[in-house]
């Protein structure tokens, strides 16, 4: 049985502990590698890896660390295609979807880094020539980065990239769900000898590994769920450590009678069910504007029954499994819950069991929910699968309540040719993000984060390079002559 390694120093390593967490594929339930169940021990030896990489790396120049980003993601992208296979394995979105989305991201991540990181500027203040102020931005020292199990190299590379362009050194911790193609990635730094120590990888539980990381590092960027940012943030705020905090969501998908309905119908679907309805941005309550509820919801129906749910190696398969059994069998409760409290299934709703060499996969087919209220559990709770509900409003009032209705404010997504309307509801919904007859349309630049339970701090672009710096003033006199 393949052993995943820990990388730390430059060196893939066993656990100290010696022990191991069995890694099983979603895809078949098959048990094929096991994942180190690291201790406080490990991290402290990665930290201290990553602070005497640091003496060097944090001084080095802005060219010597672009070189270094964008020569690592000319290697993932030699690699992509056994990334590619590996995580969708892994974690069991289809193939199809990890070569379109996660795997480019992973390489566009670091040259998006390595090149925002040249033009990153600092600031000076005049004081009518009495003082001239300006600040520096010098990089704070070992990032702890915490990463979920949904697009899991994805979004471990997305906080790497930045942490490393700007100066500080990195221990990282991948879920232990989907440990896989951080693996596959330590691999990648030793092949082209990436200096060591700037970047090390730990595996391993969140309460252990997880909680060491974030003890022992200087600064934490953290995506997950909104209880574990809880803990984070509190394990954080011990040590007044500079704690970024991506958490979950329930977005609203709001379909006004105006929209273009035939690509609002294919938008929403997709927002709905994309990687198994395991997209933070997900929209799971979908709104729509009572005139056209029967015929949104005849539709939307038609097209979730179309979904082909399958083998994440086959091309025409829309969705592949669920990421564990476990989480599974918390969505199938979730639904059960709702049903209990009066929810109407009009399509999906249960495990769904695939013959041959699948027969031992997590497979779930899309679930649309009707006759529920915003305030049950269903609509409250991030459910974070192929489940949605459908429900009507009457005006943009009702809508903007209905939509505020939750503690999370991570997204939303408004379907309207009122380009007024758009833009007056989209200032006053509480989420983040907002999206305008779209969703899921990212330029890495822009702010990204949510309100409410949905986190705290931004992502992306100067965010994400302000966020690893820290900000420092100097004030020069400048003495009169005369
Ligand atoms: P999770 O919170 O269970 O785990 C996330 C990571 O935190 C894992 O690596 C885990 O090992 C670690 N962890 C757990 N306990 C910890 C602790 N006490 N200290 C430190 N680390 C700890 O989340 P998950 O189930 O892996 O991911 C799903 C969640 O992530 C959903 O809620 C989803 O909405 C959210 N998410 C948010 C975004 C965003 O950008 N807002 C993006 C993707 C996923």
């Amino acid at each position: 049985m393949e052993k995943i390694c820990n990388y730390i120093n430059g060196c893939l390593v066993a656990p100290k502990s010696g022990e191991y967490i069995k890694n099983i594929s979603p895809v078949d339930g098959v048990h094929y590698s096991l994942i180190p169940n690291s201790t406080e021990d490990d991290v402290d030896s990665a930290v201290e890896a990553a602070k005497k990489a640091f003496v060097n790396w944090g001084s080095s120049s802005k060219k010597v660390r672009f070189n270094w980003l964008m020569k690592l993601a000319d290697a993932i992208d030699d690699c992509s295609e056994e990334l590619i296979i590996a995580e969708s394995y892994d974690n069991g979105k289809p193939e199809w979807l990890a070569r379109k989305v996660d795997i480019p991201r992973c390489s566009e991540n670091f040259r998006f880094f390595a090149t925002a990181m040249l033009h990153h500027k600092t600031s000076a203040f005049d004081m009518d020539g009495e003082a001239l102020n300006y600040t520096l931005n010098p990089p704070i020292g070992v990032a702890g980065c915490i990463s979920p199990w949904n697009l899991p190299l994805y979004l471990l590379t997305w906080k790497i990239a930045p942490a490393i362009a700007v100066g500080n050194t990195v221990v990282a911790k991948p879920s232990e769900i989907t440990p896989y193609t951080a693996y596959l990635f330590s691999k990648i730094c030793q092949k082209i000898n990436f200096p060591k120590g700037v970047i090390n990888i730990i595996h391993g539980y969140g309460d252990t590994a997880g909680d060491a990381v974030v003890r022992k590092c200087d600064i934490i960027s953290f995506t997950g769920g909104t209880k574990t940012g809880r803990v984070v943030a509190a394990s954080a705020a011990k040590s007044f450590k500079k704690c970024s905090l991506e958490l979950g969501g329930k977005n609203p998908s709001i379909v006004f009678k105006d929209c273009d309905f035939e690509k609002t119908i294919k938008t929403v679907l997709r927002s709905a069910f994309t990687n198994q309805g395991q997209v933070c941005l997900c929209g799971s309550r979908i709104f729509v504007e009572k005139d056209i509820y029967d015929k949104f919801i005849r539709s939307f129906v038609e097209k979730a029954k179309e979904l082909k749910v399958g083998d994440p190696k086959i091309k025409h398969n829309d969705l592949g499994a669920i990421v564990s059994e476990a989480h599974l069998k918390n969505i199938i409760e979730h639904v059960d819950n709702a049903l209990k409290k009066g929810a109407k299934i009009v399509c999906g709703g249960k495990r769904l069991k695939l013959t041959g060499k699948l027969c031992g996969g997590f497979y779930m087919s899309p679930t649309v929910l009707l006759n529920t209220k915003n305030s049950d559990p269903i609509n409250q709770e991030e459910v974070f699968g192929p489940v949605v509900t459908i429900i009507s409003f009457n005006n943009e009032r009702e809508l903007v309540e209905l939509s505020n209705q939750t503690k999370y404010g991570l997204s939303a997504s408004i379907f309207t040719n009122d380009v007024s309307k758009a833009h007056r509801l989209a200032a006053k919904i509480d989420s983040g993000l907002i999206w305008i007859n779209s969703w899921l349309l990212r330029d890495l630049r822009i702010p990204f984060g949510g309100m409410k339970s949905s986190g705290i701090g931004r992502e992306g672009g100067n965010e994400s390079l302000n966020f690893f710096t820290e900000t420092k003033n100097i004030c020069v006199k400048i003495e009169n002559k005369d």
